[in-house]
């Protein structure tokens, strides 16, 4: 049976992966040291732009135009500059047995890597209906989106349908994007989502109803407070109606499925600690076992600013946490330490001409301002999450790259509630 060893694997091969493999390079590697393993085709790239550029009606972002690290503001890797390094691109490589005893991972065409240091970034993997038994949910026609292929399938099945109908099942990100992306692309679109409105986890009512007004002004449909129970097919299995609980049927030509995602645990089942469904690890992204690391969506760290175990499924904390466990490693083989990883939770969200951003925690009271006011000031409005008197949260819609840096700030430092009008009024 063939084997390869490596200094350092990276499993995985998305956003995590591609600023891992430019920290080791910043710090010092060898050639033939990293090897990074992905059961991808291509080079780690910016899986943000899957629901975003990637769908644009016009002149729509592709490969290798979005491949880490341009998203956080550096250079585009190329898989050139992999191999420049000296960095081992393993593609299409899916590994599917794993043994932290003795350091080895075994690839589905039977070759064993062997690591000295592992960092696990396998991210997460989309829920589907078909988990829950929903009829029909196999239908040819729907659609869950997490990696390039999958955003190539929706493409080529929306240019193949001009104006026809799509029905987003799910009220999250991917609902919110994804309605927005084929509403740009002529099709009819409607929302069917379980809550009374739109990003229940971070919205508050007042939010929510801005963005859920917007979306209607451009023609979509929202159904909410009712779920798909089942859909039918025509003779070829292609989706044709999605049924609703509430007895409505809703005619689809395609449709896109956003009801969460899963962290891609399941190799180290009981060989690595699990808390809150992610790896647990600490603020150098340390396992349970000497030597594997585990960022970005699979890792649950601790979150210093609100002293609990978190783990959180966006981009910027993909980027930071893979490069903080980078540093832990190359400090710990000089003998020396790093700075525990201390984050400011942040997520943002682009559709249509719409961009929010919010930083910190959404706990205590939401004190929403501007939504009266927005269609008369460019769209922009936004909140104050508060507690014990401090600022714990703050979103903005529309705002400018100075405003938000002032956004952050304000949740980092939990600043006073006094100074929210001044903040307000940036
Ligand atoms: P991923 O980027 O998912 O990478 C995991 C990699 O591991 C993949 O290459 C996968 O194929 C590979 N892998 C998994 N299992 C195996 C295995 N057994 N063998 C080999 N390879 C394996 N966040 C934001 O903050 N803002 C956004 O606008 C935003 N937009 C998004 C849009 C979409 C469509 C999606 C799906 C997510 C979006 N996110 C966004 C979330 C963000 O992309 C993720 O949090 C981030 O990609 C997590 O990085 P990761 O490296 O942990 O995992
Ligand atoms: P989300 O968790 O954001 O949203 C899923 C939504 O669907 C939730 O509101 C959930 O409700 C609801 N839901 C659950 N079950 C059903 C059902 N049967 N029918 C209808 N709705 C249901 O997940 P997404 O799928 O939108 O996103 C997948 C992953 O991609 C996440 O990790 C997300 O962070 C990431 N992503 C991030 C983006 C960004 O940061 N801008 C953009 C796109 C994706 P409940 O909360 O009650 O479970």
């Amino acid at each position: 049976m063939a084997e390869k060893s490596y200094k350092y694997v990276i499993l995985g091969g998305g956003v995590a992966a591609g600023y891992g493999a430019r920290e080791f390079v910043e710090q010092g590697l060898k050639p033939g040291e990293l090897a990074i393993i992905s059961k991808e085709a291509v080079a780690p790239y910016e899986r943000p732009a899957l629901s975003k550029a990637y769908l644009a009606p016009e002149s729509p972002a592709r490969l290798p135009g979005f491949h880490t690290c341009v998203g956080g503001g550096g250079d585009r890797l190329t898989p050139d500059w992999y191999t420049e390094k000296g960095i081992d691109l393993i593609l299409n490589t899916e590994i599917v047995e794993a043994s932290v005893a003795n350091k080895t991972l075994k690839a589905a065409t039977g070759v064993v890597y062997k690591y000295e240091k592992l960092i696990i970034a396998t991210g997460a993997t989309f829920i589907k209906l078909t988990d829950f038994g929903t009829p029909g949910a196999d239908a040819n026609g729907i659609y869950h989106l997490r990696e390039v292929q999958d955003a190539a399938a929706l493409y080529a099945a929306i240019k193949a349908t001009p104006n026809g109908s799509a029905v987003c099942v799910g009220g999250g990100y991917i609902g919110l994007e994804l309605a927005a992306a084929l509403r740009l692309n002529n099709l009819n679109v409607t929302m069917v989502y379980p809550e009374p409105f739109c990003m229940p986890r971070l919205f508050v009512s007042e939010i929510a109803a801005y963005y859920e007004g917007y979306y209607k002004e451009k023609g979509i449909q929202i159904i909410k407070g009712t779920v798909a129970t089942g859909f039918e097919s025509n003779d070829e299995g292609h989706v044709k109606t999605v049924k609703l609980k509430d007895g409505r049927e809703l005619k689809a030509d395609i449709v896109i499925v956003g009801v969460g995602a899963r962290p891609n645990t399941g190799l180290f089942k009981d060989q690595l600690t699990l808390e809150k469904g992610g790896f647990k690890v600490d603020g150098f992204f340390k396992t349970s076992a000497p030597d594997v690391y585990a960022v970005g969506d699979v890792a649950t760290f601790p979150l210093k600013l609100y002293n609990e175990l978190r783990r959180v499924e966006h981009v910027d904390h993909a980027r930071k946490s893979a490069i903080q466990a980078v540093k832990a490693i190359k400090a710990a083989e000089e003998g020396k330490t790093t700075e525990e990883y201390v984050y400011l939770p942040f997520f943002y969200s682009r559709a249509f001409s719409l961009s929010w951003q919010f930083y910190g925690d959404n706990v205590g009271n939401a004190v929403v301002w501007g939504t009266d006011t927005a269609s008369n000031t460019n769209g922009k409005f936004g909140a104050y999450w508060v507690k014990d008197g401090k600022v714990f949260g703050a979103f903005l819609e529309g705002g400018s790259a100075e405003e938000n840096k002032a956004l952050a700030e304000a949740a980092r430092n939990q600043v006073p509630v006094s100074t929210i009008k001044e903040i307000a009024h940036l």
